[in-house]
């Protein structure tokens, strides 16, 4: 039986009638773009992850960009991030017109080292944005109490993290501002892209709605130069019929995660997941440690079992980031990982016979 890595038509199945009405609904009002469709997911979304601003845009990547940008980062400033991340994160940094600084992660559970951070600090910094990388929250007692410390504002990545908490509060609400991607692979995904940032705080958002709106709030009124950057009616109807469902959804994986470990976790050099105390891993990706992880990626991609490895070339060390000229000693924790992670089938309708499978491919191997 062959095993997948995420099914998104298996969840289509599940909600199609709701899904196949609310496009309908869309071509039926001409909501195209902008709209009541936009507007009432703004507001859904908002409500669902405890702030007061919703800012829709394109994508994730346009998410970060809208908030440093907001933020009015300039040439000369540095924003410090993690080393392990997908490169949305750091290239934003660099688009908005800032320096990037890398930091380690912390070991244990793929999310930047507090004490990098501080370490990574000039006069020159401005900001911190921290990844809730795979589901898991960052340390964010320790980012922003260093932010305070500093003055520094701090942008939360919650690409992958929708609805993960840390001590009770949601991610998304520690920092200045946050945002999300609803790429259709996560965990609340659109039928294509699209995208948020959020705030609580209302000069932040208004500012950023004019960036993603050509530079206004009303037709030919353009207070500062923007871009296009905007969530379609047809994408924010999709996400506001998925968005009741997230939480169940969100549970579904965190049972799954459950599986895995149990499944996992006696097998010689298998290294499940590890989530710190206080904080709720949302599993956007299972992803385990092996030291001979390519062998192991071989063996189930050959018995019909799909994996990932997110990712495989941490960001100092991509051509992209050349002209820094990274040494692997200074993100060894990153560094070592980018060799030995593996994502596993992680969905919210995986059965337990799928994981049973892939947990004895893995002892067998
Ligand atoms: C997916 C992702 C993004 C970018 O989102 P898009 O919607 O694909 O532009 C940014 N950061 C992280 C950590 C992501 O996983």
């Amino acid at each position: 039986m062959p095993v997948p890595f995420a099914d998104l038509q298996l969840q289509y199945q599940t909600i199609r009638s709701e899904i196949d009405g609310a496009i309908a609904s869309v071509i039926r009002d001409n909501a195209f773009i902008r709209g009541s469709y936009v507007d009432a997911f703004e507001r859904e979304f908002a409500a669902a992850v405890d702030v007061r601003h919703c800012v829709s845009c394109a994508n994730g990547t346009d998410a970060l960009y809208l908030a440093m940008a907001a933020l009015k980062v300039k040439p000369g400033d540095e924003v410090i991030t993690t080393a392990h991340s997908w490169i949305s994160t750091s290239a934003m940094i660099t688009h908005a017109g800032a320096t990037v600084v890398f930091c380690d992660t912390d070991g244990a559970t793929f999310t930047i080292d507090p004490a990098a951070i501080e370490a990574a600090i000039t006069p020159r910094t401005v900001g911190i944005i921290p990844v809730h990388l795979y589901g898991q929250p960052a340390d964010m007692d320790a980012i922003m109490a260093i932010a305070n410390k500093h003055k520094l504002w701090v942008v939360e990545d919650c690409a992958q993290a929708h609805l993960a908490r840390y001590k009770g509060q949601q991610v998304g609400t520690f920092g200045t501002a946050a945002t999300y991607s609803f790429y259709p692979g996560k965990n609340l995904g659109a039928m294509g892209d699209a995208g948020t940032v959020v705030t609580n705080d209302d000069a932040l958002a208004e500012h950023m709605t004019m960036l993603a709106r050509h530079g206004g709030l009303v037709k030919h009124q353009h207070h500062i130069e923007g871009i296009n950057s905007r969530l379609d009616g047809m994408q924010a109807a999709i996400l506001s019929a998925k968005l009741p469902h997230l939480a169940q959804w969100t549970e579904a994986r965190q049972n799954a995660a459950k599986v895995y470990d149990a499944g996992l976790n006696q097998i010689e050099d298998v290294v499940v997941p590890r989530v710190a105390p206080d904080r709720t891993h949302v599993y956007h990706l299972y992803t385990i440690r092996h030291p001979r992880r390519d062998a192991l990626a071989a063996h189930l991609n050959a018995n019909g079992v799909q994996t990932a490895i997110n990712y495989p070339t941490a960001l100092p060390f991509l051509a992209a980031y050349q002209r820094f000229g990274h040494r692997p000693e200074q993100f060894p924790n990153a560094h070592r990982d980018q060799g030995r992670i593996l994502s596993l089938p992680m969905f919210a309708e995986i059965t337990p016979a799928q994981q049973d499978e892939v947990i004895d491919l893995i002892r067998k191997f």
